[in-house]
């Protein structure tokens, strides 16, 4: 246990570190959870008669849109999937990621998206405006006031008392950066490898509609197999990191999240969820593969994040640029 003499030391605050980026991560992804899990299915009415007042609250704990703006831009992504009119692919057209560009232009966008201050404050000034503004119903903008602000309140009221700035410091990296950095963060690498975006497929059907839709999945094949010593440890080692650090810590807990968003395809195929049970995604893709052989046979589906988008970025600079 610390003394409090201690607790001022940098070594308390290296100890911490560790736990402090965990909660940023995790945080993070569960305010992202409240718009690409609760709101969205909110929109697609599986909360029943609540689904209206979930996809509202969901939206204003995670400074997205309302429930009737994300029903009627959702409603079109389904409808006009990957096309000029799908709000999703209009975000992204609108940090740049647009098709056509040269293969190497394309890291080098997202790592300025994800870096540079410009963007960050673009998506969380509009993401701010979509919950205070004029246009926005009286309700709303006091609801989100109230629950935001009472917690920055609470924080200077309890850095004033106790002339500490502790209780500020507790209220930026447990709300403010999992609001707006790791918000932006987690919606941009989500977003990337979720549909092959621009894509305007010649095949009919569900062959074209499975170009522009796939699942992710977060793993790597395990080490083959290697005469014991050093190099196994070192595999195995890597294996490991990997799957703690990238695929558990990064995908899912700041990006995909507690959501069946790893399994898109099949609720692209079945958004009413008739036969896609959603809340055991991992389970139910299958299901619906085995039920469904028409996408058994289109169905494809991608290892770890990077390897999503990665992909992604192969189609878009195979296709022609928009004049
Ligand atoms: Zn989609
Ligand atoms: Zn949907």
């Amino acid at each position: 246990m610390l003394t409090l003499s201690e607790a001022a030391s940098p070594a308390y605050w290296v100890a911490l570190l560790p736990l402090t980026v965990l909660s940023v991560v995790s945080t993070s992804g569960a305010f992202r959870a409240m718009h690409t899990f609760v709101l969205h299915h909110a929109s697609h009415e599986d909360f029943g008669r609540r689904s209206r007042l979930a996809g509202d609250v969901a939206g204003i704990i995670g400074m997205t849109q309302s429930y009737a703006d994300y029903r009627r831009d959702h409603r079109v992504h389904h409808a006009a999937l990957t096309s000029a009119l799908d709000p999703d692919q209009q975000a992204l057209a609108a940090l740049g990621f647009l098709p056509g560009l040269p293969r190497a232009a394309y890291p080098a966008l997202l790592r300025h998206t994800l870096i540079h201050p410009g963007p960050h404050l673009r998506t969380s000034a509009a993401r701010l405006r979509a919950n205070v503004s004029p246009r926005t119903r009286p309700l709303r903008s006091a609801v989100f006031l109230i629950t935001h602000g009472l917690l920055l309140l609470a924080a200077v009221t309890g850095a004033h008392l106790s002339g500490q700035p502790g209780p500020l410091i507790a209220w930026i990296t447990a709300w403010l950066i999992p609001l707006t950095v790791g918000h932006h963060i987690s919606a941009v690498l989500y977003a990337l490898g979720l549909h092959a975006w621009y894509r305007r497929s010649p095949a009919a059907g569900w062959a074209g509609f499975a170009e522009r839709t796939g699942a992710r999945f977060f793993a790597d094949p395990c080490p083959a197999r290697l005469p014991g010593g050093r190099p196994a440890a070192l595999a195995w080692t890597r294996w490991w990191l990997r799957l703690i650090l990238w695929h558990l810590c990064v995908a899912r807990l700041l990006v995909i999240g507690p959501t069946d968003n790893g399994c898109h395809d099949a609720h692209h195929a079945d958004p009413a969820g008739r036969r896609f049970d959603w809340c055991n995604a991992a389970y139910a893709r299958p299901a619906l593969l085995a039920q469904l052989p028409h996408t058994k046979v289109h169905f494809w589906h991608t290892w770890s994040l990077s390897g999503a988008i990665r992909r992604n970025f192969d189609q878009l600079a195979d296709q022609d640029g928009i004049a």
